[in-house]
């Protein structure tokens, strides 16, 4: 496969024996993401936010654009390689405690969806996470998102609108 861009979300609510903390996790993360056959682009700063789920750890997330002539289904299994460098366990519940979380949000090539193994691209959640979007208008904002037609600058923009109740509520 030619050469493929692809926007990478990476998140850490765990800390590693080794690796430390969260953002440190974050921070050798992308470097080892660096491979002969993976170019790392371009990397968002790192922010720090409140965990979803069970959990209730801050979270500490990224992202990056990465190069890589590997197809989806290759890349994810890289991806899961490097979770598992960094002592991630795939056992028990989604959005428990984790040292290190590698997700797919786009790709150059558009739309992915796949069962063996499983792989939705665009990543189904992106969305909805501010923790994923505003990081993303760092270094991908003009991005657009091929399920939406929307930029990743519209999608973060939709997200963080004022809601109607809150409209109704402020004062004239
Ligand atoms: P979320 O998907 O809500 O961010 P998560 O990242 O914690 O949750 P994981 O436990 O890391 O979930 O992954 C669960 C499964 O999701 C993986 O086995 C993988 O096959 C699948 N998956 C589907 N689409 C993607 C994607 N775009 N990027 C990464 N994994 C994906
Ligand atoms: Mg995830
Ligand atoms: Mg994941």
């Amino acid at each position: 496969m030619s050469q493929q861009l692809y926007l990478i979300a990476l998140g850490s609510n765990q800390r590693h024996e080794l690796a430390g903390h969260p953002r440190k996790i974050i921070e050798q993360a992308i470097e080892a993401l660096e491979m002969p056959d993976v170019d790392v682009f371009a990397q968002s700063s790192i922010i720090e936010s409140a965990a979803i789920g069970a959990s209730r750890r801050r979270y500490a997330n990224a992202v990056a654009v990465i190069a890589s002539d590997l197809d989806p289904p290759a890349l994810l299994h890289r991806l899961q390689s490097v979770e598992t460098h960094f002592g991630r366990r795939r056992i028990g519940q989604r959005w428990r405690a984790r040292t290190l979380d590698l997700d797919i949000l786009l790709w150059s090539g558009g739309i992915w969806s796949g069962e063996c193994p499983a792989l939705a691209i665009p990543h189904a959640a992106m969305r909805e996470r501010n923790f994923v979007l505003g990081p993303a208008t760092e270094i991908a904002h003009d991005w657009v998102d091929p399920l939406t037609n929307l930029t990743i600058r519209q999608l973060f923009h939709r997200l963080n609108r004022p809601k109607p109740l809150d409209r109704l509520q402020s004062p004239h």
